[in-house]
């Protein structure tokens, strides 16, 4: 692999670098876990599709820019280096948007793929159940085939702002007394549809866009189902391979979270300890080679491979580099990490930081249960409980 950028790609670079420089809202957008900050996130997302940056990899017809992985990753580092708000499509773009391209007809990517590169259609993740998180192929909720539609009946949790979300992605019971992972089909429905209620849940920092969601008879079309009947555990499969292998969470954004630690570290050296010295220097290390793993990963599904169960590997890397160097954050600041604003009027934007990393050892599949896929599958060590 060729780590030098060509001048192509580098010109792409001073593209992106410009754009976001002229665009990038001048005051920081309010949390997108709350209504209204929800929506002035959504607003920023249509300002990028109008420069054409919604989604680059995506081909051209379907609102992409028909670039690669690379180009991808440099978009990234930019964004997150410009310190250009959070993508509140996110579950669309990085999760759905991908799996509709390996396994939507034409029909489905012309219909889902561009109002989402458009910023017109906001997604959320409808998997977890309140028995089935860790055990997702415990799932009960069942879609009952009736004609030329499903009708869907059970609960989802934890749904991230599923409460100001248009349409959910989910897997769903197919077969009626099918067990585990047989039987499930991946169904996309709108959130609006009659027999739908979202029952917000208010998270630590009492913001409400986390949603729980009941059905209650409710009639999706059936071609709103991707792939086959009963293939929804693969296709959900691909798409937690994009979830935690390369897209939600990409290097820049890691990167420029270690460069914001560096400049905090500069900024209190003189009381800084050894050991804060020494976990700054981890975390800019750690990010980096982040980097260099996922181009690698990059690379890989260039020459044609796909991610395998080396996924897990890199979501327990990405969340800890994140929970780590948040918590060497708070440590930095010392009493002054608890406030919400500093004396001198500016917003801790760590706290926050602090508190979301928390979460990464759980969502996308807790960490746990990837270090059980990484022992079973990459170590071939024996299953729990089968000798
Ligand atoms: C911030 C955040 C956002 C989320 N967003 C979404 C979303 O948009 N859509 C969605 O569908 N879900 C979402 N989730 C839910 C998330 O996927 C689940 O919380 C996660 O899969 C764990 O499931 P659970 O909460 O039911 O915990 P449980 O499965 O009950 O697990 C509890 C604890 O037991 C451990 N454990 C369970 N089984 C095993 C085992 N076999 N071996 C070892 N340890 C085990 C787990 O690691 C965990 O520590 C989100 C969660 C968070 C925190």
């Amino acid at each position: 692999m060729d780590l030098v950028y060509t001048p192509a790609q580098q010109a792409f670079r001073a593209e992106v670098r410009e754009w976001l420089a002229a665009n990038i809202p001048d005051r920081p957008l309010r949390t997108l876990e709350g209504e209204a900050g929800f929506h002035e996130h959504v607003a920023w997302e249509r300002r990028l599709a109008e420069g054409n940056w919604g989604m680059v990899t995506w081909p051209e017809e379907y609102g992409g820019r028909g670039l690669d992985l690379i180009e991808w990753l440099i978009f990234e580092e930019e964004y997150w280096g410009a310190g250009a708000p959070l993508r509140v499509n996110q579950n669309g773009i990085f999760l759905l948007g991908p799996t509709v391209i390996e396994y939507g007809t034409d029909e489905q990517k012309a219909r889902f793929l561009t109002p989402m590169a458009a910023g017109e259609v906001m997604w959320a993740q409808a998997w977890s159940e309140p028995g089935a998180g860790s055990d997702m192929a415990a799932i009960k909720t069942t879609a009952r085939r009736d004609g030329d539609h499903y009708v869907i009946n059970g609960q989802k949790t934890w749904s991230s702002r599923a409460s100001f979300a248009d349409w959910g992605f989910g897997l769903f019971r197919t077969e009626e007394g099918s067990q585990r992972h047989k039987g499930l089909s991946f169904i996309l429905f709108d959130l609006d549809t009659p027999g739908v209620t979202r029952r917000p849940i208010r998270q630590l920092h009492g913001e409400p866009g986390f949603a729980e969601l009941f059905f209650d008879d409710v009639r999706v079309p059936a071609c709103n189902r991707l792939a086959g009947e009963g293939e929804g555990w693969n296709v959900a499969m691909a798409t937690a391979g994009f979830e935690r292998g390369l897209m939600l969470r990409s290097p820049g954004r890691f990167q420029a979270t270690a460069k914001r630690l560096v400049e905090l570290f500069r900024a209190h050296e003189a009381d800084a300890s050894p050991a804060a010295r020494e976990a700054v220097t981890r975390a800019w290390m750690d990010s980096q080679a982040y980097a260099y793993n996922t181009y690698a990963v990059a690379a890989k599904i260039m020459a044609g491979g796909s991610i395998g169960a080396e996924a897990s590997l890199n979501k327990i890397f990405w969340s800890e580099l994140d929970r780590a160097m948040n918590r060497t954050a708070m440590q930095l600041l010392g009493a002054a990490a608890e406030l919400k604003q500093f004396t001198d009027g500016r917003t801790n934007d760590w706290l926050d930081g602090y508190i979301f990393s928390l979460s990464g050892p759980i969502y996308a599949g807790s960490n746990e249960i990837q270090r059980n896929i990484t022992a079973e599958r990459l170590l071939d060590m024996p299953r729990v409980g089968k000798g």
